[in-house]
């Protein structure tokens, strides 16, 4: 089982799905290969004066559905297959939600952390004149991703508006919201999980409170957390690369949130209001009811799964359960409500920020919270149906789901597609 190789690992899942549904052979053979990825080596000028050098890449994976749409990772550990894998996700992702989008994705193998705020302008701006005849409002729009920021994504629309000579706001989104970003945008990827959950919980039979623990505390972990405290579920362990806390009575989540924003990691509230250092390894296995992957990929897997207490996972994460994990998962009846579902809030009101800068025309904040709730409780239960007719996992059920909006987009297209 080829859990070391991430995109074999990923098509496993489209493979998976096309035994439940008819497609023809054409389309399953256009979605198994990225149609383009591109790669250069940014060079940039640091503060003192020295000039140093980094991998960058972009994947327009798919693009039958619409210009592609993907984020740009910042990550040391960054890799064109990575960013492959990635982008063959956001092409289902899309689908799922039935955006008028293909998936692409972007990174640059770098430390973020590593480069002054001047720096990280500049190697911005160069990723986007590196890119700029690939990106385009109509063609391919980034976001952020793992590391990156609304403020990444400013400098990146301006460096395309300086290029093409006139405003653009609609070539990238996640923006601020001075420069033409949506309300909702922030805790969108969240709250999508959110809204998710709360509207399946009576199916899934965790309708009472939970008890919930996060792996990740970064934008989409620290969302949820406040998300689900304000229900009054219950926040027991969460971790961060730095490592991780635990309190079976609850965490207190604004001695949390003030460690973040102080540059620390969540482990410095241990010791106090009842925190309990453990390793971030063993967050995973934490007594809990819902288990929140929000880091990311393969964190759950074949060595880990076992170990699980939860009833149920929602990947915020993309990727974080290995296809050997989810079988493991699904005999020991944890359900997984899976990435490109759960997680899909953040592209869909991408989406939103998208259109309204199409139309000039703004939205208020209690509409996108309306139309992304409506989203996703009516893609989340086409998917709860179609798991439960099949009998088979949510995650087949939304790569079903996917597939089906591709295959006919595909054969749309015609041969020449
Ligand atoms: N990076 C996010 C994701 O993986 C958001 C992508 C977007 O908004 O285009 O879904």
């Amino acid at each position: 089982m080829p859990e070391d190789n991430l995109l074999d690992s990923a098509l496993t899942r489209l493979d998976d799905a096309a035994k439940h549904i008819n497609v023809d052979a054409d389309v399953i053979e256009k979605l198994k290969f990225p149609r383009e990825t591109t790669k250069v080596r940014l060079m940039i000028r640091m503060d003192d004066g020295s000039r140093k050098s980094f991998l960058a890449w972009r994947c327009r994976y798919d693009d039958t559905r619409g210009p592609t749409k993907g984020g740009i990772r910042y990550h040391p550990d960054a890799t064109a297959e990575e960013v492959e894998v990635l982008a063959f996700w956001m092409t289902f992702k899309c689908a799922v939600m039935n955006l008028p989008y293909g998936g692409g994705k972007g990174a640059v193998q770098v430390d973020p952390r590593t480069l002054s705020k001047a720096e990280l302008e500049r190697l911005s701006r160069a990723y986007m004149q590196a890119f700029s005849r690939i990106i385009g409002p109509d063609r391919d729009i980034p976001a952020p991703d793992v590391y990156t920021n609304a403020m990444i994504m400013g400098w990146m629309a301006d460096e395309y508006s300086q290029i093409v000579g006139q405003a653009s706001p609609a070539v990238i989104t996640g923006k601020p919201i001075a420069l033409g970003g949506s309300l909702g945008r922030g805790d969108a990827t969240a709250r999508g999980g959110y809204y998710l959950v709360r509207h399946l919980a009576r199916d899934l039979g965790m309708d009472g409170r939970l008890r919930v623990a996060i792996q990740g505390f970064g934008n989409a972990g620290q969302y949820i957390a406040s998300l689900l405290a304000s229900d009054g579920h219950k926040i027991v362990a969460v971790s961060d690369s730095g490592g991780a806390v635990q309190a079976a009575e609850g965490l207190d989540l604004e001695a949390l949130q003030a460690a973040k924003s102080d540059g620390h990691s969540v482990v410095v509230t241990a010791g106090k209001n009842g925190h309990e250092a453990i390793p971030a390894e063993d967050l995973v296995g934490v007594d809990c009811d819902l288990l929140v992957p929000a880091a990311l990929e393969n964190m759950i897997h074949r060595g880990n799964a076992a170990s699980l207490k939860a009833r149920l996972v929602l990947e915020l994460a993309n990727g974080p359960v290995t296809p050997e994990a989810d079988d493991i998962l699904a005999q020991r009846n944890v359900v997984v409500l899976p990435d490109i579902l759960a997680n899909a809030g953040g592209v869909t009101v991408s989406y939103f920020e998208w259109v309204q800068n199409k139309q000039g025309y703004y939205w208020e904040i209690e509409e996108i919270h309306a139309k992304l709730r409506t989203i996703m409780e009516r893609e989340g239960r086409a998917i709860w149906k179609l798991a439960q007719e099949r009998d088979v996992t949510m995650r087949t059920a939304a790569y079903v789901h996917a597939l089906s909006r591709l295959a006919e987009a595909i054969e749309a297209h015609g041969t020449q597609a």
